[in-house]
């Protein structure tokens, strides 16, 4: 059941992480406009199972006043609220509170904020942990997402007898581009059979970008809710019947490959490794469910 909307409120972030399976750079443009965010909450209360709604991007804070709209306007629904940041704003803690006060006020029930070196360097006080000390301070509930550069996990690798790659960062967008390095261990293409993360038959939750994209997985997309309202997307969504989520659904990329007889190396890092770089082969076929391509590292 679908019970959790997030918005891509921008595609736009003051960072270019190696890390972000968005592609998200100061230069993806796109945000959501009042209008649009106005017409999206008509939608997500005719779905009738909304519960929660995460604004995030990008980064959020960069059209501030449009996010408090968006959340007052979650909040007029009697949907719960939540935001990711990289708490870039967060220049001293006192600052920090000034521009997580307003949240407060509006009653949000959580804050993510990412706190890794890919976005904040080494230094033990950045504006991730002025931002977390502010939060705590305002008592408003929050946590870290902390991702770490991908490297053997030997603890879990003795666990398992196989190695296990730690770090947190998952291999998609930019990250195939640049974190998977020849040092990663990987295995042959037969074994990937499954989709390890997304619910894909019944999604509990989709991410929604300005360009109308109903991502199910990064680049992944249901439909393209400016051309079909996100309600009727919903109701008739039949992964199935959906030509890249139904291979996956059956045999994980393994079968997604197999499928459309796509050429591919012998080895991949990880299930999402071979899943992003196959759905890549395929974006010209499916340009309405593989979308947008910037995410698949296209700039147009
Ligand atoms: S296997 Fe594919 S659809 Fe599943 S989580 Fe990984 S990239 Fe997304």
């Amino acid at each position: 059941m679908l019970t959790g909307i997030h918005f891509l409120l921008t595609m736009t972030c003051n960072f270019e992480c190696n890390h972000c399976f968005l592609y998200c750079s100061p230069n993806f443009e796109g945000t959501f406009t009042l209008s649009q965010l106005r017409a999206v909450h008509e939608e997500m209360s005719k779905i009738g199972t909304i519960e929660m709604v995460y604004y995030e991007g990008g980064e959020p804070f960069l059209y501030y006043p449009v996010m408090l709209e968006g959340i007052k306007m979650s909040h007029e629904r009697g949907f719960k609220t939540g935001i990711v940041s990289n708490s870039y704003w967060a220049t001293s803690e006192e600052d920090a509170e000034l521009w997580l006060k307003p949240l407060l006020d509006l009653g949000i029930s959580d804050v993510s904020i990412s706190n890794d070196v890919f976005h904040h360097g080494e230094a033990v006080v950045n504006p991730a942990t002025r931002a977390l000390t502010a939060l705590k301070r305002l008592n408003i509930t929050s946590g870290d997402i902390c991702i770490q550069a991908p490297s053997l996990d030997l603890e879990k690798t003795q666990e398992k007898g196989e190695p296990v790659i730690g770090g947190g960062a998952m291999f998609r967008g930019r990250a195939v581009e640049k974190l998977i390095t020849d040092e990663l261990p990987r295995k042959h293409w037969e074994v990937f059979t499954e989709c390890p993360y997304e619910e894909l038959e019944a999604p509990a939750r989709v991410h929604l970008d300005p360009l109308g994209n109903i991502h199910l997985c990064q680049g992944l997309s249901m439909g393209n809710m400016w051309e079909v309202p996100l309600a009727e997307l919903v109701k008739i969504y039949d992964a199935m019947a959906h030509p890249i989520c139904g291979p996956l659904v059956k045999g994980g990329p393994a079968e997604l490959a197999r499928k459309y007889n796509l050429e591919h190396e012998e080895q991949y890092v990880d299930a999402c490794h071979f899943c992003y770089l196959m759905r890549k082969a395929l974006i010209d076929k499916f340009p309405e469910y593989l979308a947008p391509r910037q995410v698949y590292g296209f700039n147009e």
